[in-house]
């Protein structure tokens, strides 16, 4: 499929100024930011692809590449190392939420709207490089999601290390940079097919730290970063669906050279139950009930969630006629409605039949039945 355009998914005209092409992506961005649309999935893609398009089009040398050769401008590049754009892995969903905190993140207006699990831009000015977010995938079950849980993560990440510090040197002294003098980033020109090209990329002789260490400690190999498991508590409210994510600030590796650390972000699952399923905030099941029970009508008792109820089936009911058990559904999603539970009957016709069954029926089939 091709991919839309940068300046139709902004919904601006090719020659907008800069401040145009912000307002149109803060609107998007507030819109379909997943924050505001806890399992819209095409909300989330809405939300990383305005934020792609953003990238590119704020950046004049990048918009002035995109405005040539339209996407081949950083596909070009791709598997060859740094792509030009910065997304030569593909932009993925928390690149676009990392991109939209670093360009918005300490803006007020912000702060109100996304209190929820989002995050404001820390330190910042102090050198180093922040720490990679990272990503773990949580199993609930429809128990848990209905009332809402504390869960406890394992989470492998980089943590500081406990020999240096984090300084990653002996005797805790570091330098500036000689190569990119204490930048953290170097310049490169490439001709390439496309015309010069400007790229930057993190400094290799101190990997973007902006510092170098002349003894280094011989527990990190100077990274300042050890590989550590640590537990990280989550709760986790009611009523989250599939998807739903929850980032829990500054869990995600340890930032190197004095950087702040990464996040982690929680993504849910949704285990499947085995007698319910979900339709939103309403379950449903099914409930086995013979012939004379359907004629005669019975009373059955149905497991909720969370507690038994009696279901009354009248005489006369069809085969997958469904009965609703108001409230006994899931809790919506910060709010306080309750979904339902519709149990569908059907019908068991029985296939083994003893000899007095078989006259009964016999006798039934004589009457009409
Ligand atoms: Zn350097
Ligand atoms: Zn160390």
């Amino acid at each position: 499929m091709a991919k839309a355009d940068y300046y139709d998914i902004l919904n601006v005209p090719k020659g907008a100024s800069d401040d145009d092409i912000k307002k149109a992506y803060r609107k998007l961005a507030v819109k379909y930011h997943p924050d505001k649309n806890p399992g819209d999935k095409t909300a989330v893609e809405k939300f990383r692809e305005a934020t792609e398009a953003y990238e590119v089009l704020k950046d004049p040398q990048k918009r002035a590449q995109y405005d040539k050769f339209g996407h081949a401008a950083f596909e070009g590049t791709q598997g060859g190392g740094a792509g030009y754009g910065g997304f030569s892995g593909g932009f993925d969903l928390s690149d676009a939420l990392r991109a939209f905190m670093n360009d918005f993140g300490g803006d007020s207006i912000f702060g109100d709207l996304f209190g929820f699990g989002s995050r404001t831009r820390r330190g910042g000015g102090h050198g180093g490089t922040r720490g990679n977010d990272l990503q773990v995938k949580l199993g609930l079950t429809l128990e848990e999601i209905s009332t809402g849980v504390k869960k406890t993560i394992k989470v492998r990440r980089l943590d500081k290390c406990q020999g240096c510090g984090g300084s990653g040197s002996k005797s805790g002294k570091r330098t500036t940079c000689a190569k990119c003098g204490g930048n953290g980033r170097v310049r490169h020109v490439s001709n390439s097919f496309f015309g010069q090209m400007v790229q930057e990329t993190d400094c290799p002789v101190c990997r973007g730290d902006g510092q170098t260490v002349s003894d280094p400690c011989a527990a990190c190999g100077g990274s300042g970063l050890r590989q550590s498991e640590s537990t990280v508590s989550v709760d986790i409210p009611a009523g989250v669906e599939e998807g739903n994510y929850i980032r829990v600030p500054g869990r995600g590796d340890a930032g190197r050279g004095g950087g702040e650390s990464g996040d982690l972000i929680v993504v849910l699952h949704e285990k499947p139950h085995e007698t319910f399923t979900r339709h939103g905030i309403d379950l449903s099941c099914k409930l086995d009930i013979t012939f004379s029970d359907a004629a005669l009508g019975c009373s059955k008792t149905i497991n909720t969630l969370e507690d038994k109820v009696s279901l009354k089936i009248p005489g006369g009911t069809h085969s997958e006629k469904v009965f609703k058990l108001k409230s006994k559904g899931l809790t919506e999603y910060r709010g306080k409605n309750r979904g339902d539970l519709l149990v569908k009957v059907h019908i068991n016709t029985p296939e083994k039949l003893g000899r007095e069954e078989k006259e009964l029926f016999e006798k039934l089939a004589k009457l009409g039945l």
